[in-house]
């Protein structure tokens, strides 16, 4: 049976990775008509064939070929380029160009609630799923997360609430996704190689979380971050309701500390949340991640009580300044996840004990100057690890002892030699970790490996 769908009944999907199958199933699902193409070789795509197979979509792998312009909408994946020549084609041709986001948005009953930045999206997302959870609402996290919004839009009902992380790359291609609550958590530059090098560019492209949002939908953004709060105050629709968050400063509504307690405040009333030092997840950037998200659930219901309970056992993300092992009094801390020069910042400032800091890797273009001043002040030494180890020592050994390393097992030992009793040794490479590791997850394992292989006191 098929709908009317939004973008007409002739799709074709750029790209068969995970939301790319899932955003084909999807349409297929709904009587669209769906044609996918992947570039990468046959060989690696063996399981989305049989999947594409088995719904009836048909597909092409090791090219792009112009068939794909042959539909009324063209759907793009994330890690399609904007400038890939079929994107720039089909959009002169006047083909709807759509990303998976908004297709599974034209699917959704639900209000979402969809959480964006350049930094904590993936805590933000997973701990407002939490507090929704905690207090039994139904809902559902995914997104730029795992799992595609598209795999679980057909099961949610009206009821429930899904939770979304959103990349700046899937807001590049949305036409009508409008969140009920949008979050901006932070606008610092990043991924500039995919925005023309422009950094505004990339803040048009988060500017696009609101850019459909009306009457009764609700925008919560970082008042301390000035970009944020220039292109907010500059651009969000007159209607939206605004909730501000700030880590320095006291405000009128939204979310704020008072006499070190989190308060929240919106529609005339005020939440004493929980006292600052109870979150369990620690450093300044993860208060401003817990108030965004206390900002989202109080708004979708749930009870100040509930959110202080999963506020004070909320244990993090995985990779994400997670406590690895303490070892003869020493402190390890995998931060693999903090793949730009903003999220090692926070890091650096998040303890109140000297760090042993491992950094480096493939490096984007860094400016680590702008950490000269958190290294000089919390390190003792740096381990420079990856491809930019010369860089990351340059940087440094002006300020701070710094030795280089040729593997992560070395590294470890290093910095275990460095550390005095009652250090932290903290993993946050401020790259990308393509150089020595598949992804940043494989980094981090292959650190809590070797950190969980030291014996005491060797
Ligand atoms: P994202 O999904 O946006 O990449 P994560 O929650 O995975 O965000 O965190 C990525 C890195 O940034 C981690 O090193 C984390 O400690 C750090 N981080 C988390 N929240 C923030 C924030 N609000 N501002 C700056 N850095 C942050």
């Amino acid at each position: 049976m098929s709908e009317s769908l939004p973008g007409g009944l002739r799709y074709s999907v750029l790209g068969g990775a995970r939301s790319g199958l899932a955003v084909a199933h999807l349409l297929a699902s709904r009587g669209a008509t769906v044609f996918l193409s992947d570039s990468a070789p046959r060989e690696k795509m063996h399981s989305a064939a049989a999947a594409l197979e088995a719904i009836g979509v048909s597909f092409e792998f090791g090219i792009n070929s112009r068939r794909v312009l042959d539909a009324e909408t063209v759907v793009v994946s994330p890690g399609v380029p904007s400038d890939a020549p079929l994107v720039k084609e089909a959009l002169a041709r006047g083909i709807g160009v759509v990303s998976e986001l908004e297709v599974a948005s034209w699917f959704c009953p639900a209000p979402v609630v969809a959480i964006t930045g350049t930094n904590g999206k993936t805590t933000t997302t997973v701990l407002t799923g939490r507090m929704l959870s905690d207090a039994r609402r139904a809902s559902v996290v995914a997104g730029n997360i795992g799992t595609a919004f598209s795999e679980v839009v057909g099961n949610l009902n009206g009821d429930a609430v899904a939770v979304l992380e959103v990349s700046s790359f899937q807001l590049d291609y949305v036409r009508s996704f409008r969140p009920k609550v949008a979050a901006i958590l932070n606008i610092t530059p990043d991924h500039l190689d995919r925005y023309g090098h422009s950094f505004e560019n990339y803040i048009a492209a988060k500017e696009r979380i609101f850019a459909n949002q009306g009457t009764g939908d609700v925008l919560i953004y970082n008042a301390d971050d000035d970009v944020t709060r220039t292109a907010v105050t500059r651009d969000v629709p007159p209607p939206v309701e605004l909730l501000p968050f700030s880590v320095r400063r006291h405000l009128d509504r939204g979310a704020f500390l008072s006499g070190g307690v989190l308060t929240v405040a919106t529609g005339g009333k005020r939440h004493d949340i929980v006292r600052a030092d109870a979150i369990s997840i620690r450093g300044e950037h993860n208060l401003a991640n817990a108030m965004a998200a206390s900002l989202a659930a109080i708004v979708m219901g749930v009870p100040p009580a509930s959110i202080r309970s999963t506020l004070r056992n909320f244990k993090g993300v995985e990779h994400r300044l997670e406590f690895v092992r303490e070892l003869d009094r020493i402190v390890y801390v995998n931060d693999s996840k903090a793949t730009n020069v903003d999220s090692v910042w926070y890091a650096l400032r998040a303890f109140d004990r000297p760090l042993i800091v491992l950094m480096g890797g493939r490096d984007k273009g860094n400016d680590y100057g702008r950490l000269r001043e958190p290294v000089q002040e919390n390190v003792r030494a740096v381990v420079a690890i990856g491809e930019s180890a010369d860089k990351v020592r340059a940087a440094f050994a002006p300020v701070v002892r710094v030795e280089s390393a040729a593997t992560m097992g070395e590294a470890v030992s290093a910095a275990r030699r460095l550390a005095h009793p009652g250090d932290i040794v903290l993993l946050s490479p401020a790259c990308a970790s393509f150089d020595w590791f598949e992804n940043y997850e494989h980094r981090g394992r292959v650190f809590k490996e070797a950190v969980m292989s030291l014996a005491s006191g060797s």
